[in-house]
């Protein structure tokens, strides 16, 4: 049987602990909100600690979503200023392949350069001397600020700092449910997710009451909108990461072409990561995990670096974009916005 507990009240209760929740915790608890943060596994766990982590400088969606390429611009440089230890500040390469169209190539450096990226075109000779790796058939690189995070890192780091203003984070424990009063959500229901934890053994719960609620969580949004009655419409869309041993890489290499499978390597330490395929999924949890997309994001890599083909991932990852589109039309478009609602 179980119980609740214990009564507990925050003025703002987040459920989630990606980069999103703690974010908005650190925030709210630097302002001096009194903050309480959940996260049913372990914080960063979640899409988050499975992202490719590139730090966008804009330049990927310059051309396409103008607005939010402008809004990586000062995130950018803020990341860069309050989190520098967890960002590798490579720099990146859009590469322009042989056969690859020219005019998307220069599209791209005019919308950079139209809303604030630096953007410099160099000839493939001087791409090739900076990365030697680099493919006889790249023609020309357009140079951004793009650049690695670690993002488990960068979670954590927030999640110190939010508690260090004051704010609760407790992770490994679980909303079961949502409490609303009729017109507005008032509270949640938790549980210990812990191994051990008393739900495990049939135990006790909580009830937090909280005057603001917020659901960080991110490709769950939908599941636990549910819970409180609300339809969220969700799209989640899966994604790999092939880690290969790989050391000297120094720049970020996005293809310069419309966004497809395998068109960015990452430097991360002594690997660099591949990614990625866009793959609409029913559950955030239980889909497939294809050979086919590990295998098909190697091969398009290697077109920009032809010594990973045939190489052995050493790690591969999946991750599930948390994108929302309550257009089903959209469902099998790669062109789901990346942006807020
Ligand atoms: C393949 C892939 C590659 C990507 N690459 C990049 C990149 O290079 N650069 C970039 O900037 N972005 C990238 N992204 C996007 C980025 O990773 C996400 O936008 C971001 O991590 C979302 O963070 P979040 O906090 O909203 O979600 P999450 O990190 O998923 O956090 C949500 C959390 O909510 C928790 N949760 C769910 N339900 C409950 C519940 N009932 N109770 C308590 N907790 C709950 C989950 O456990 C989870 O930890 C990528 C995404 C994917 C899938």
């Amino acid at each position: 049987m179980t119980v609740t507990v214990t009564d507990a009240e925050t003025d703002v209760l987040v459920i989630g602990g990606g980069g999103t929740g703690v974010g908005i915790a650190r925030d709210l608890a630097m302002r001096g909100v009194s903050v309480t943060l959940v996260e049913r596994n372990g914080l960063g766990q979640g899409t988050s600690g499975r992202s490719h982590g590139l730090l966008h400088s804009g330049a990927r969606y310059a051309e396409s979503d103008p607005e939010g390429a402008r809004e990586c611009v000062p995130e950018n440089r803020i990341l860069k200023d309050i989190a520098g230890e967890c960002i590798r500040d490579s720099g990146g390469y859009f590469v322009q392949v042989a056969g690859d169209d020219p005019a998307y190539f220069d599209e791209k450096l005019e919308a950079c350069r139209k809303v604030g990226i630096d953007a410099e075109v160099r000839s493939g000779d001087a791409a090739r001397r900076t990365v030697p790796a680099l493919s006889a058939a790249v023609e020309r690189v357009m140079e951004v600020p793009d650049g690695s995070i670690y993002p488990s890192r960068l979670v954590a780091a927030t999640a110190a700092s939010a508690h260090a203003c004051g704010a609760t984070i407790r992770p490994h424990v679980g909303v079961t449910d949502i409490h609303t009063d009729g017109d507005r959500v008032t509270g949640a229901t938790i549980e210990d997710t812990s191994v051990g934890g008393t739900s495990a053994s049939g135990g006790n719960e909580e009830r937090i009451d909280a005057e603001h609620v917020v659901n960080a969580t991110g490709a769950w949004a939908g599941r636990l909108g549910e819970l409180a009655g609300l339809d969220i419409e969700m799209q989640p869309a899966k994604g790999v990461m092939v880690a290969i041993d790989v050391d000297g890489l120094d720049r970020v290499l996005n293809r310069c072409r419309e966004p497809d499978d395998g068109d960015i390597v990452i430097p991360h330490e002594d690997q660099v990561v591949l990614g990625t395929t866009s793959v609409p999924v029913n559950d955030p949890e239980a889909y497939d995990r294809a050979d086919w997309e590990v295998e098909r994001v190697i091969e398009e890599c290697a077109s920009m670096l032809p010594n990973l083909r045939g190489r052995d991932p050493a790690r591969t990852y999946w991750g599930v974009r948390p994108l929302y589109e309550p257009n089903d039309a959209e469902r099998e478009q790669r062109g789901i916005s990346r942006g807020f609602f």
